[in-house]
């Protein structure tokens, strides 16, 4: 079994109320709302992805059999990173669904290692206790169970999805997140601009790494 990871990278965080802090993003495998497949796009529920999180073949991915050793190897990347010596270890686990994978036991060993620890997660499984910062991000068309936790981070605009909805979800941080479509992402920044400006519980989120063409 073990942990089956794509990727393991050291940059800044580029999204949300994190963005800017440097850590390490830890990438699943596998997602429970698209395959990953282009041919499964448009029968998928969620069809807007931009992240490539099928099999183990990204830099310093591969299958790693216990939480220990993730683990190591995590804590390897804060340390070439050259960060040990100030700031609080930061790993946030992504995906792909990292809730697929993700358990008490690798929360656990992170701990252990000093690290807070984040997740980007879609909302359709309950996280381990543990998580310091949990970010969800809902999609039309699945079932969101989670309703607590650190930021919700709306894609925006998504047919027929309303983010008013969530708005009575526990959360500290609401945010309105452009969705990247080709011609159409201009078009949908400044919906989204529109949106935060009518509706000021939410807050603009743009993926900065994508401007600085940071990983
Ligand atoms: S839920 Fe997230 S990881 Fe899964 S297909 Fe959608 S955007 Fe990609």
């Amino acid at each position: 079994m073990g942990y089956k990871i794509k990727e393991i990278y050291y940059t800044l965080q580029g999204e949300g109320a994190q963005s800017g802090r440097a850590a390490v993003f830890c990438r699943f495998t596998g997602c429970n709302l698209w395959s990953g497949r282009e041919q499964d796009r448009s029968a998928a529920i969620c069809s807007f992805c931009d992240t490539d999180f099928v099999g183990m073949d990204g830099v310093n991915g591969g299958n790693f059999k216990s939480s220990e050793d993730l683990a190591l190897k995590i804590n390897e990347f804060w340390h070439l990173g050259g960060s040990n010596t100030s700031g609080v270890p930061f790993v946030v686990f992504t995906g792909g669904e990292p809730l697929l994978q993700l358990d008490g036991a690798l929360v656990s060993s992170m701990k252990k290692s000093g690290f807070q620890v984040a997740i980007e997660t879609n909302g359709t499984i309950i996280p381990p206790e543990g998580i310091d910062w949990i970010c969800l991000s809902p999609k039309k068309g699945s079932e969101i169970i989670l309703k607590k936790g650190s930021e919700l981070k709306f894609v925006y605009p998504q047919q027929n999805f309303d983010p008013s909805q969530f708005e009575n979800f526990d959360f500290e941080h609401f945010y309105i997140q452009p969705m990247e479509d080709g011609i159409n992402t201009l078009h949908n920044t400044e919906a989204a601009i529109e949106f935060c400006l009518a509706n000021p519980k939410w807050k603009l989120s743009i993926q900065t790494h994508k401007i600085l063409k940071i990983k």
